[in-house]
């Protein structure tokens, strides 16, 4: 499961709820004060950061990977696989 982040940096405060309740240490604020993704590859869209966040500076949608299905020649059976990322 991967994520995409909508952030609002006009009404993050910077108060840091959405870093402390992230449990993979994604999120961070940067030298304006403001949410940052740093750690992108370790977010597990849990969408904590956006449940608590009491401004709404911080969307998250989760982004579920797209099945198709290939012919196996090993096995000659038709499988069902996630697309491959580009
Ligand atoms: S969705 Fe969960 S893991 Fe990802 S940044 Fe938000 S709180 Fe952290
Ligand atoms: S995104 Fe929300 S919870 Fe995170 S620092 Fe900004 S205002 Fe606070």
């Amino acid at each position: 499961m991967k994520s995409e982040f909508t952030l609002k940096p006009e009404r993050c405060k910077g108060c840091g709820i959405c870093v402390a309740f992230c449990p993979r240490q994604v999120l961070t604020l940067d030298t304006l004060g403001k949410v940052y993704v740093a750690n992108h590859d370790k977010c597990i869209a849990c969408g904590q950061c956006e449940l608590r966040c009491p401004d709404y500076a911080i969307f998250m949608d989760k982004v579920v990977p797209k099945k198709v299905q290939r012919f196996d020649e090993t096995t000659g059976l038709s499988i069902t696989v996630e697309e491959a990322e580009k």
